[in-house]
């Protein structure tokens, strides 16, 4: 394992190779939050970094599981999932110099930092929401909707018993 609940690499030596050139890592996240109560657990992913002009070409795998809602039963349950994105990161300080390199106001790439650190977790983030299924279902095993509390029935059965009672009296009287 490459990087282990790290995100981040340094870049400065890819930097500096020929455009084409590129690396491979591999990843492991014991968690990764995607949002407001959703957390990725276990998260295995791998990815190839590319040298390109002005930027870094990031290609990312990455299995993950996530605690999700079953939409049915409303249980928690393990919800598998994966994504599978290319991103760029630009070029944002000369590797050698450190001075800032332009880009326009449009420019909405990820970029690489000052310490030449390329960070995937943001995309990775995203992709991962991305991935989820919009109607989460625990899968055949689902025991269906919950059964509605009891309240109903024994209130139908209370005011049989009582309209029953009133019956009763009525009769006896
Ligand atoms: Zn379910």
């Amino acid at each position: 394992m490459d990087l282990y609940n790290e995100t981040a690499v340094n870049v400065a030596t890819l930097l500096q190779e020929q455009v084409g050139a590129s690396r491979i890592y591999s990843f492991h996240l014991d968690r990764l939050e995607l949002d407001d109560d959703l957390v990725a657990s276990d998260v295995n992913g791998e990815m190839r970094l590319t040298r390109l002009t002005d930027e870094i070409l990031a290609n990312v795998t990455a299995t993950a599981t996530v605690a999700m809602t079953c939409l049915r039963c409303l249980e928690l349950y393990d919800q598998p999932t994966k994504a599978r994105f290319q991103e760029e990161f630009r070029v944002a300080y000369d590797v050698r110099s450190g001075a800032a390199v332009g880009s326009s106001d449009h420019d909405e790439r990820f970029s690489i930092n000052y310490a030449n650190e390329l960070d995937s977790r943001e995309p990775l983030r995203q992709e991962l929401i991305i991935s989820l299924p919009m109607r989460p279902d625990c899968g055949d095993r689902c025991p269906g909707p919950p059964v509605i509390a009891d309240d109903g029935e024994d209130g139908i059965d209370n005011r049989f018993a009582a309209l029953g009672a009133l019956l009763n009296g009525t009769n006896e009287d």
